[in-house]
Formats: C-alpha cells, sequence, structure tokens
C-alpha cells in the first residue's frame, strides 16, 4: 500500500534527504585517486552522526557499512573497502540517513580524475534519465510510465537497463511501497498519489542489462563487467507535480559543475 505523507512528514523527509546531500557534496572533495572507500565510509559515519542523524544503512538488512561504494563494474551495494580509487574509475555512491523518524536516501556516481569517453556519457545520460523519469511523477501517471520514461532515454544509446534492482517509496521506511523499475509501459502499474514520496534511481551498465551477486552476499556487478551508472534521488508528488526533495548541489559546488536541471522540479532554488 501506498502510504501519503503529510505536509509535515515531507519537510522531515526533505531534512534527512538534504543531510545526505550534505554528506555526498562532503564526499565528493574527498575523491581522489589514492582514498579508499573504507576512509569515506569513516567520513561518512561521522559527518551523519554530528548532524544528529544515524546512517540508514549501517545494520540495515546487516549491511555492515554507512556508504554503499560500488566501483566501476560494480552496480550498487558495494561494501567500503582499503582498496584505492585510482585515475580512471567511476565510483557510485549511495547514502541512507535516518532523523526524527525518516529516511533520505539517494546516490551519485563520480568520476575519479580523467575518465573514458563512453563512462562519461553512460554518466551523463544516466544522470538525465533520472531527470527524464522524475518528469513522469505525477498524479494521473503510474509507476509504469516513469519507468518508461528511464527505458526509453537510456536504451535509445544502447544501453542497459538493470531489470532486477528497482527504486522503492520512502518514508519511515527505507523500502515501501511502491516498487519503482526504471523499465516498464505507459499507463501500467500502481497509480501515484497526492503526498507520496519515491526513491528513483536508474541503474544503467554501459554493456548487457544483465547482472551477477557477489559471494559476499551484497557486491553486485554487471556480468559483462562494464561500468555501470547510478544516479537516485528523492521525489514527493506535492499539488500533483514533482518536488525533488534530496540536491546534487552540494556535489555539483564542490566540483565546480554548472548543472542546476533539478532545479526544474523544486518550487523555489535550493540556496546553500
Ligand atoms: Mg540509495
Ligand atoms: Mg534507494
Amino acid at each position: 500500500m501506498i502510504i501519503a505523507k503529510t505536509k509535515e512528514q515531507i519537510e522531515l523527509i526533505r531534512e534527512s534527504a538534504l543531510i545526505v546531500s550534505q554528506t555526498l557534496g562532503l564526499i565528493a572533495k574527498e575523491i581522489k585517486p589514492g582514498v579508499s572507500t573504507l576512509q569515506l565510509d569513516k567520513i561518512a559515519e561521522e559527518f551523519i552522526r554530528d548532524q544528529g542523524a544515524i546512517p540508514g544503512f549501517l545494520g540495515l538488512y546487516d549491511f555492515p557499512n554507512t556508504l554503499c561504494m560500488s566501483p566501476n563494474s560494480q552496480v550498487v551495494h558495494g561494501i567500503p573497502n582499503n582498496t584505492p580509487l585510482v585515475d580512471g574509475d567511476i565510483i557510485s555512491v549511495d547514502c541512507g540517513v535516518l532523523k526524527n523518524n525518516f529516511y533520505g536516501d539517494h546516490a551519485y556516481t563520480f568520476a575519479v580524475g580523467e575518465i573514458a569517453e563512453d563512462t562519461k556519457k553512460l554518466l551523463e545520460v544516466t544522470k538525465e534519465s533520472l531527470y527524464q523519469g522524475i518528469d513522469a511523477l505525477k498524479t494521473g501517471n503510474r509507476v509504469g510510465d516513469v519507468g518508461f520514461a528511464i527505458q526509453q532515454y537510456t536504451e535509445a544509446y544502447g544501453y542497459g537497463v538493470v531489470r532486477e534492482l528497482v527504486g522503492h517509496g520512502l518514508g519511515k521506511k527505507m523500502h515501501e511501497d511502491p516498487e519503482m523499475p526504471n523499465y516498464g509501459r505507459r499507463g501500467r502499474g500502481k497509480k501515484f498519489i497526492e503526498g507520496m514520496v519515491v526513491a528513483i534511481e536508474p541503474m544503467i551498465n554501459l554493456g548487457t542489462q544483465r547482472i551477477k551477486q557477489h559471494r559476499d552476499g551484497w557486491t553486485i556487478t554487471t556480468l559483462d563487467n562494464k561500468p555501470s551508472a547510478h544516479f537516485e534521488h528523492n521525489i514527493a508528488i506535492v499539488e500533483g507535480k514533482p518536488e525533488i526533495l534530496s540536491s546534487f548541489k552540494y556535489i555539483h559546488e564542490a566540483l565546480g559543475i554548472n548543472d542546476h536541471r533539478e532545479d526544474d522540479f523544486r518550487k523555489s532554488p535550493l540556496v546553500i
């Protein structure tokens, strides 16, 4: 069952989401060749606790860390470790926060130094596909409309849309109804309702859509070992339209990226 949130509850989710946004902005400054994902995980945990919040992934389904850190061909759910990042890597960073009993949860894929042109394009297209999906999140539409938008946009580039992992409703639980696949058919699936909050999170592969699960029970990689990208926002339906609660502005500011796409889905620009 989809749980509609009150205005007050949406503000609490926004607060948690923006702590995730700030955490990712902080991590953005630290990502460089030589740094390990475990070092970044420690920085994130300390920052989140300093905000009076709790890391949302730590202990959730027994996940051992604060961040999911998934380099290169890892799709999602990578466990931080001591391996240093190297020039030319990409690293998907997914972060959850719990504060005031409500979760925030979003993700960004970063380039480490200079990356290959085809990988650069994968990141750019996956990021835009997230906004294509968000644009379809409105009352009158259904779950399949968002999935269709993401699938159509990314498959036009020949990319693989991961089928086994999906976005989700967000609230007092990290994963609520409805499931939000990144593929689908127009006009199919559950109907969107005013006040619902979701995490939309395209996971898009440069090559095959097929994936494999590692023996650690967490890490998921592409079957052909080609790179995979992951971008995620948290969005509420307010007055029938999508309103982004999370923000990539902290990341963009840290990296000097001029990207205001998310403002298309915000009533007033976020001042940071
Ligand atoms: Mg996430
Ligand atoms: Mg999520």
